[in-house]
């Protein structure tokens, strides 16, 4: 049985970590917390905090499960260059999974990109299309970028170097190494990412969608009963999976 504190437990992630981790017969929810309440009351419970909160406190966390030798699953992100040495400070001491997607399909499909694109080779164009709901503001997609430098780097590339972002008039004959980079908008949706590989006489795509944040809150559950039996170390979602390239 693991036990687990949740910090941030009234934001959305928060409401789909406390509702999941009750659900799971092998996690104890030790108590969930967000502004106002003061995680020293619980910590001594717990055998993991799990924060997807702000990037502003996960510093102070990671410094306070040293303090009790607890183990820490960091979702948050956005971290400045301190917040995040001071993540790697901490995780000399204790194990902390750090991700910015712990969606388990994706990590696969990151691993899955990797694989596909070296087992072909340069003969198989590829072309990344990414969509998401209408509000969101950048383009391509973090995940998208991730893909496309997982492809560069088996091109022998950079991500700036190989990527064209769309395609419009007198574009000419598609280059060889090129990586085509397509997001589309609109909707609800969640994330979809799909790679496509193709070449004379056969195509090959790899699909990921995501329809729900419950996603990422699973794959975070997963991450917390695997970190606490780990040695002191920053680990991946890659790493909880055994993915690790
Ligand atoms: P949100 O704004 O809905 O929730 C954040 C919660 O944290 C709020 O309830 C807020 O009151 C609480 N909080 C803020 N400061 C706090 C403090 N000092 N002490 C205690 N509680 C505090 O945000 P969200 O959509 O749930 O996302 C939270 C974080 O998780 C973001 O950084 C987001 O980018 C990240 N995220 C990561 C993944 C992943 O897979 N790693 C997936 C989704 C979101």
């Amino acid at each position: 049985m693991t036990k687990l504190i949740i910090v941030g437990s009234k934001g959305r992630m928060g409401e789909a970590l406390m509702r999941l981790a009750g659900q799971d017969p092998k996690l104890e929810l030790v108590a969930g917390v967000d502004k106002g309440d003061n995680v020293l009351d619980f910590i001594d419970r717990c055998d993991v905090l799990v924060e997807f909160a702000h990037h502003s406190l996960s510093g102070d966390l990671a410094k306070i499960a040293v303090d009790r030798g607890k183990s820490m699953v960091i979702g948050t992100t956005g971290h400045t260059a301190d917040e995040r040495k001071a993540i790697e400070t901490a995780s000399r001491n204790i194990p902390i999974v750090f991700a910015p997607n712990f969606s388990v399909g994706v990590n696969l499909l990151f691993y899955l990109t990797q694989i596909a694109a070296e087992t072909l080779g340069e003969n198989y164009d590829q072309e990344i299309v990414e969509m998401h709901h209408r509000q969101k503001l950048d383009a391509p997609s973090g995940t998208a970028r991730r893909l496309g430098e997982i492809l560069a780097r088996a091109a022998g590339g950079t991500y700036d170097e190989l990527t064209l972002h769309g395609r419009h008039g007198d574009v000419g004959k598609r280059p060889r190494r090129e990586i085509g980079m397509h997001a589309l908008r609109g909707g609800d949706v969640v994330g979809d990412h799909t790679i496509h590989f193709s070449t004379i006489g056969e195509r090959l795509e790899l699909t990921h969608r995501a329809s729900s944040r419950d996603t990422f809150a699973s794959g975070a559950l997963r991450a917390a009963q695997w970190v606490r039996s780990q040695k002191p170390g920053l680990y991946s979602m890659q790493d909880v999976l055994g993915l690790k390239q």
